[in-house]
């Protein structure tokens, strides 16, 4: 697997685990305020962000006594072809492992997940999926069941199902979100789980702090995050749609 960063121990990646972070380059979005920009476009990385997946192995196995978790993030994980041979090789050296996701493609989410292979899935949601391009820039219609909006969607089902833990993500940035914009969100997160028959108390979303560093624009670096109080009035809001809505880095 293609591999461009390497924290060999993180007390933050998953919290409550000691895990390693592993950074996959490359990714089918460009949210402006991404702030792994150096990751994003493929083409772009680095060759000296490169590192060897036997070394990274190794370097695990030596690990293994005191870190017992490895999240693979980046980029957009779902996008390296042989991502399942890796967790699996994670798995045979007995990491629990977290998959972190932009939720485009759900045949992979579906796979690790029949396969057993993640311990925990993190997805990122956007925005309202009515205005998806407008966060991620990228063309997000979907037409029947073909196109990134219905792909979102069949990963959020896929993944509130298959009784692996999860959460979902969103990283709240002045002039992209408000209250009534995340409302929205927060309604079609609801929606799809009640329509999977779940209940929405155990939906957990996070809602992240946006941090204007390195981001993928940088018209970005600029922006001010919203205040604590600020966002824990949001937070307050969007509770009474999915109850474990969570602030996350404030
Ligand atoms: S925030 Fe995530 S989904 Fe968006 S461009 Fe960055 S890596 Fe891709």
């Amino acid at each position: 697997m293609e591999i461009a960063g390497y924290i060999k121990t993180s007390l933050i990646e998953w919290p409550g685990k000691i895990s390693s972070v592993i950074f996959v380059p490359g990714c089918n979005f460009r949210c402006p305020f991404c702030h792994n920009a150096d990751l994003v476009v493929r083409s772009k990385v680095s060759k000296f962000q490169s590192f060897k997946e036997k070394e990274v192995l190794a370097d695990l196995e030596k690990r293994k006594k005191w870190v017992e978790a490895v999240a693979v993030t980046g980029g957009e994980p779902t996008l390296q072809a042989d991502l399942s041979r890796f967790l699996s090789r994670l798995k045979q050296m007995g990491f629990l492992t977290m998959v972190e996701s932009n939720g485009t493609k759900p045949e992979i989410i579906n796979e690790l997940i029949i396969k057993k292979l993640t311990d925990y899935i993190a997805m990122d949601l956007k925005g309202d999926f009515e205005n998806y391009e407008k966060y991620t820039n990228v063309k997000c219609l979907s037409t029947g069941k073909v196109g990134t909006m219905y792909n979102v969607r069949e990963s959020i089902e896929l993944i509130a199902k298959s009784g692996v833990g999860y959460e979902f993500r969103t990283t709240v940035v002045p002039g992209l979100h408000d209250m009534e914009n995340l409302i929205e969100l927060a309604k079609q997160i609801k929606k799809e789980i009640v329509n999977c028959k779940l209940k929405i108390e155990n939906c957990h979303w996070f809602l992240q702090q946006f941090r204007p560093v390195n981001c993928f624009d940088k018209k970005y670096l600029t922006i001010k995050p919203y205040s604590k109080q600020a966002l824990e009035k949001i937070c307050r809001n969007l509770q009474k749609i999915i109850p474990q809505t969570n602030l996350r880095g404030v």
